[in-house]
C-alpha cells in the first residue's frame, strides 16, 4: 500500500473513475485494527488492479469521503433480508455499547479487499476498541441488512 499525500487521494480516485476501476475506499480511526499509526487513514483501492494508496492526517476528512461517495455514484438499491441470530445480537450489542457512550465502528470488506483475509467470501468486522471486541462475520453477498441496522444507530 503506497503512501500519499492526502492532496492527492481525490486526484487518484478520480483516476479510478476515469480507468473504469472498480474501487473503494476506508476511514480509519486511530484504534482501528487496521490503522498502525495514531492519525487519521484514507485509503482508497482500486480493486481490479489491486493498487492501494494511503495517507494519513491528524483529523479525519469527511470532506474526502463526501467526495469519494459522490464520485462513486449512488449504490443501487441494498435488497434486504432478514437478520439471522448473530446479527440481532450484534445490534443490540452495539445498543448496548451507545448506551454505555462506547464507541463502535464496522468494515463491510468486499472479497477483493486488501484487509479481508478471506479471498471469497465478504468479511464484516465489528470493532469497539474501548472494550477491546472484535467480532467477524462472513458472508457470500454483502450483509445490507445488517448495515442498514447498525447505521440507524448511528444517526
Ligand atoms: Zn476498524
Ligand atoms: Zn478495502
Amino acid at each position: 500500500m503506497e503512501v500519499v499525500d492526502i492532496s492527492k487521494v481525490l486526484n487518484i480516485a478520480e483516476g479510478f473513475v476515469k480507468a473504469g476501476a472498480k474501487w473503494h475506499f476506508h476511514m480509519l480511526q486511530p484504534g482501528c485494527m487496521f490503522n498502525g499509526r495514531p492519525q487519521n487513514a484514507f485509503v482508497i483501492e482500486d480493486v481490479s488492479e489491486g493498487n492501494s494508496y494511503i495517507s494519513y492526517s491528524i483529523a479525519p476528512h469527511d470532506d474526502l469521503r463526501n467526495a469519494c461517495e459522490s464520485i462513486l455514484g449512488s449504490t443501487p438499491d441494498m435488497p434486504q433480508t432478514d437478520l439471522s441470530e448473530d446479527e440481532t445480537a450484534l445490534i443490540s450489542h452495539a445498543k448496548d455499547l451507545r448506551k454505555a457512550k462506547k464507541d463502535w465502528h464496522y468494515h463491510s470488506l468486499d472479497p477483493k479487499c486488501e484487509f479481508n483475509e478471506k479471498e471469497d467470501k465478504w468479511t464484516f468486522i465489528f470493532e469497539s476498541e474501548e472494550s477491546g471486541d472484535v467480532r467477524e462475520m462472513f458472508y457470500d453477498s454483502e450483509p445490507h441488512s445488517l448495515i442498514t441496522e447498525l447505521d440507524k444507530l448511528k444517526s
